[in-house]
């Protein structure tokens, strides 16, 4: 579902892609598995928001990045690596249990740090995709516990449709991240402004995340092309 040409020119792919974001819409740059040359090149074309997905390698980008880039760590969090993105990570996308939220805060407040975490719902049909079923997303806001972590902020939603072309389904995967995120936003987070985001929609998917709602769209392939995972095991 690769919507445009292939171009290797990341500024002109940047900026096809901004211009059809609504004002509102957050880009995160999605460069994992590339190289800090292409990272810098989008850099260069004003973008500072850059996800990836394994920590070591992000770690090793922000050390020789410019400082201002905003890192989102969008992969799956694994507890004992939190520590090591806590010093620099900006948002944690894709948090699933309450225990995470936890020991980012702990991290979070061993380097006088303040981090953003999303809360990832499972949405798609497949059983590969991590995430909170709502249920369980429902009864961790219930128990409350994590209104006192001072070090993190809760400050929204992160969720992946199924990879399909059938784009009803996806529409309604999309549309039920937007409903969770309403029902949380009213029952536990009225009157907060931090909790203010839904981030969805990836290169194939990203205008069917935004019309559902989603104001932050992690874009890969269709800016720096395909990935070759091989090149980088
Ligand atoms: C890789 C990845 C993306 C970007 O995917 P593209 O199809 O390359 O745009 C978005 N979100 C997550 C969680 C990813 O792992």
């Amino acid at each position: 579902m690769q919507r445009f040409p292939f171009y290797m020119d990341i500024k002109e792919n940047l900026n096809r892609i901004k211009a059809t974001l609504p004002p509102g819409v957050t880009l995160v740059a999605v460069s994992k598995t590339h190289p800090v040359e292409m990272l810098q090149e989008a850099y260069d074309a004003g973008q500072r928001i850059f996800g990836e997905n394994k920590v070591q390698e992000m770690t090793a980008k922000s050390q020789v990045l410019p400082k201002d880039i905003e890192w989102h760590f969008i992969g799956h969090v694994q507890s004992n690596k939190i520590k090591m993105m806590a010093p620099y990570v900006s948002v944690i996308q894709g948090v699933d249990t309450y225990d995470k939220l936890a020991e980012i805060d702990r991290q979070a407040a061993r380097f006088n740090r303040h981090i953003t975490c999303l809360l990832q719902l499972h949405i798609a049909s497949e059983e590969t995709k991590f995430g909170f079923s709502a249920d369980e997303c429902t009864q961790m806001l219930d128990e409350g516990k994590w209104k006192d972590l001072q070090n993190i902020t809760i400050g929204g939603v992160m969720g992946m449709a199924t990879n399909t072309d059938d784009e009803a389904q996806v529409r309604r995967e999309f549309g039920r991240l937007k409903e969770l995120f309403d029902t949380y936003k009213q029952k536990y987070f009225a009157g907060s402004a931090d909790f203010n985001t839904i981030s969805a929609g990836m290169s194939g998917d990203y205008e069917l995340a935004i019309e559902a709602g989603s104001n932050m769209v992690r874009i890969g392939s269709s800016i720096f092309g395909e990935r070759n995972y091989n090149l980088n095991k």
